[in-house]
């Protein structure tokens, strides 16, 4: 019998009766991590991980919470239930569920990737491994987070040399922190940091939870505006993708902008962010990575639940892995984000409906077609934007989005490497062989 099930209300457990991650409220939930698609409010009661105690208090406000500690096992019902560190923002933990003489352990969101900000991913010995499938096709390949950190670090001196703010989008809560924490190890800062109040709220959730993070500031200065100007010309300033494009921007007279996501890797995702810089950097794993997860878990059933659920089910059967789909509404941060952030700074141009169709698009593609290697142009799809009404019906992105094509991978420029990537052997799940992650030592 099925440890865990999908329910119209979210991923249920029977055997303990809760649900984890779940999109409607109810009684009992356990809590992966705080992000908007897999924390929401009205529940009973929560269960989380003890790490992700205070952002989670800072963002569903007085809630009925229960922590553990990574490891610790609590029985719930005829189910015993512990957490898991996931990699992915501070707090962010597996499920494991040990019942009828099965264990199940749910991911949540995760990554390998070295984060100064959380503890790293716990591979779990498990028979059915849920798992997210947010890059899950053989085209996402990260660079090396801490290349991508001095990269950021070399464009913001160039800026600071040049009398420039610099101003780096990225999601407020985890990828902000994870930088900021970054650029500190990667050497001297080239000038002060300054941050929008939606990412300073969450830099102090982090001090208070004991994340060392280098000083920041919060925007706006409340000093005159020409002073103002001159002290942002050496800066960074830290800002969620919804101040793109918005008058907030004003303030810092003559400014570059980045954007830090693993969208990036997309050509036409950068170009239609408009933005001088894409950095490529994600705290969801990549094709190798998410192989690897699969691998060291050992379990011989998986289940995807959100992202490239379609091409991650069907290379995992190719591998001779038992794989299925469970429908959730998980996925899509910067779908969360956007709605925090709408009093606080507007556009027009809404970027981040901008990586809903380019998720769309993929999946229209992978699922439509198999041709991963097989890039089209995708000038068809830099005119192309998403009305934000039509977007909410998108949903997280797994609804394919009619009339585009895939984008090719723009970190070569070489579309074919995709095609390629699917047979390398590192790219293979090992079934049983237990493989520690990469990157975690
Ligand atoms: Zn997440
Ligand atoms: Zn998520």
């Amino acid at each position: 019998m099925d440890l865990v099930i999908a329910r119209p209300q979210g991923l249920y457990c029977r055997a303990g009766d809760f649900y984890i991650d779940p999109w409607r409220p109810v009684a009992r939930a356990v809590i992966t991590h705080a992000h908007g698609d897999h924390a929401s409010r009205g529940h009973g009661h929560y269960l989380a991980s003890t790490p992700s105690e205070t952002v989670l208090r800072s963002r569903l406000g007085d809630i009925a919470l229960q922590t553990l500690s990574y490891g610790e096992s609590v029985k719930i019902g005829d189910a015993t239930v512990s957490l898991h560190p996931a990699g992915h923002v501070l707090g962010s933990a597996q499920v494991r569920i040990a019942a009828r003489g099965q264990v199940w352990v749910a991911s949540g969101d995760y990554k390998l990737a070295p984060d100064p900000t959380c503890t790293p991913f716990e591979p779990v010995r498990c028979d059915t491994f849920i798992t997210e499938s947010t890059f899950g096709l053989p085209l996402y390949r990260w660079p090396a987070a801490e290349t991508v950190a001095q990269d950021i670090a070399a464009w913001w001196q160039a800026n600071a040399n040049a009398g420039r703010a610099s101003v780096l989008y990225c999601y407020s809560f985890g990828k902000a922190q994870r930088l900021l924490a970054m650029l500190e190890r990667a050497g001297p800062l080239p000038g002060p940091i300054f941050c929008h109040g939606a990412v300073e709220v969450l830099n102090d959730a982090y001090r208070d939870s004991g994340v060392a993070l280098p000083e920041t500031a919060r925007v706006p200065l409340a000093a005159a505006r020409g002073a103002a100007v001159a002290a942002y010309r050496q800066a960074l300033i830290v800002a969620p993708p919804s101040a793109a494009g918005s008058t907030w921007l004003r303030r810092f007279g003559d400014y570059s902008d980045g954007f830090a996501s693993g969208w990036m890797l997309v050509r036409g995702a950068r170009r239609r962010r408009g933005v001088d810089r894409g950095f490529v950097l994600s705290d969801h794993a990549d094709w190798p990575d998410l192989n690897r997860a699969i691998g060291a878990t050992g379990a011989e059933r998986i289940i995807v639940t959100h992202g490239q659920v379609a091409p991650l089910v069907r290379w995992l059967r190719e591998q001779g892995l038992e794989a299925d789909a469970f429908r959730t509404e998980y996925g899509g941060e910067e779908e969360y984000e956007g709605k925090e952030e709408a009093g606080s700074a507007t556009s027009a141009a809404t970027p981040a409906a901008d990586d809903a169709a380019t998720a769309g698009a993929m999946e229209q593609a992978t699922t439509g077609r198999p041709a991963i290697g097989a890039a089209t142009s995708d000038d068809d799809l830099a005119t192309r934007r998403v009305p934000v009404a039509a977007r909410a019906a998108d949903g997280s992105g797994d609804e394919p989005v009619p009339g585009t094509g895939i984008e090719s991978a723009s970190a070569t420029g070489n579309a074919g490497e995709a095609g390629e990537a699917a047979t390398r052997d590192d790219g293979r799940p090992r079934g049983k062989t237990r493989r520690s992650p990469r990157g975690n030592a």
